[in-house]
């Protein structure tokens, strides 16, 4: 039995550096394969609310401000990819509120003589007052039974109150690429973990001999599968190509690549919208005769369907056409028709849509389908006019 959930990042080997060269072969090479295969997992310990606040423990705002808003500008990638909003203590996105307002508070005293340590997500870097890569040392905190580990590792989700008597429940360690700049997709990876990601490389549907056998809980995971495997996403390890010669990733967890599609995916399904509304593509709006098509923008975008989403309804006129991820239907008469679309997603929360499709007939779709590209005619000259003038390299 697992008893602690923390992560351990892998050993990197020291002198091994993936220089230029090879990742400008892999790029090359990632270029001429045919089919993007990309990853992203549910680690099954749950999700946080939509404002996570965020401290840096001891005294890393005042002597590592630096690196603390270097961390702060990678954790943008989450705001723009889901509705996650990475706050203060005092409820300020942590992008604009003053540095000096970001560190943990001290604790305060639990009902049975505990402290309490204030913040969702209370990061420790090395370099501060705060002690890290201890090992079997326990994180401070009276009553923490956190051990510190000796890299960097995140607690879940659903572990906030079990570790709330420890002073941090991440830790970020500074490790860099070849210039010495600390990489991106490791903040993204521990952030990963606490926003409620599991390991990519450790699904056992692993197909790009990205991964050696025996490491990590090798192949391990069997479900929660939000996305295909995707050996670029952050939350996959990297290692050398010395040990996995045809792997080729162009991200992992040691890279500046950012969040793939993948991950990006992934984080907007565990943190979907305020308002739960369906998200579907295709076109409301059809010339009588033509059958209408719409899908699941989950489903276009690539999501595993079969674990993500339940209970599909399609509601046409009333009348339910369909309980898969996507409705076709032909017949339509001209008209307005009522369309009523709700589903749910892995975590039993509920998503619906009410609108209304229209069928034209051909002489008014014909009228509506002018003016609409009259209009962007109108438009063409604004949108060159304010395009920025295409810079070439000498
Ligand atoms: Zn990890």
């Amino acid at each position: 039995m697992k008893l602690f959930h923390w992560i351990r990042g892998p050993a990197r080997p020291r002198g091994i550096r993936r220089g230029w060269p090879l990742l400008l072969v892999a790029a090359a090479l990632w270029l001429l394969m045919p089919t993007v295969v990309w990853p992203a997992a549910y680690w099954f310990h749950g999700v946080r609310g939509r404002d996570i606040t965020v401290c840096f423990a001891g005294n890393a705002v005042t002597d590592r401000s630096p690196r603390v808003q270097e961390i702060i500008g990678h954790l943008a990638q989450y705001k723009y990819a889901a509705n996650i909003r990475f706050v203060s203590i005092s409820g300020s996105p942590i992008d604009t509120a003053p540095i000096s307002s970001l560190g943990c508070p001290a604790p305060t005293k639990q009902g049975n003589g505990n402290d309490y340590y204030n913040g969702d997500i209370r990061v420790a870097i090395p370099g501060t007052n705060v002690p890290v890569f201890g090992g079997a040392s326990l994180v401070p905190g009276v009553g923490c039974t956190q051990t510190q580990g000796d890299s960097s590792w995140s607690n879940p989700p659903d572990e906030l109150a079990l570790r709330r008597s420890c002073q941090y429940n991440l830790v970020l360690g500074d490790d860099a690429d070849a210039t010495g700049t600390p990489y991106l997709n490791h903040t993204l990876h521990e952030f990963g973990h606490a926003l409620g990601l599991a390991h990519e490389h450790a699904r056992a549907d692993e197909n790009a001999q990205c991964v050696p056998a025996g490491i990590d809980g090798h192949h391990s995971i069997t479900t929660g599968y939000i996305t295909p495997y995707d050996k670029n996403s952050v939350m996959h390890y990297w290692w050398d190509a010395s040990v996995v010669p045809n792997c080729q990733q162009t991200g992992s967890n040691y890279s500046q690549a950012g969040l793939t599609a993948y991950d990006k995916l992934a984080v907007h399904i565990m943190y979907p919208e305020d308002v739960r509304t369906v998200e579907f593509y295709g076109n409301t709006v059809l010339r009588a005769g033509e059958t209408l098509q719409l899908t699941s923008a989950w489903q276009a975008r690539g999501a595993n369907m079969s674990f993500v989403t339940t209970d599909w309804k399609w509601v046409v006129d009333g009348v339910q056409r369909s309980t898969t991820p996507t409705l076709n239907l032909a017949g339509l008469a001209v008209g307005d028709h009522t369309l009523a679309i709700s589903h749910k997603d892995f975590l039993d929360r509920t998503y619906t849509y009410n609108g209304k499709v229209q069928v034209l007939a051909g002489a008014e779709y014909a009228k509506r389908a002018a003016a609409l590209a009259a209009s962007q005619a109108m438009l063409a000259p604004i949108i060159a006019a304010t395009n920025l003038p295409m810079v070439v390299n000498p």
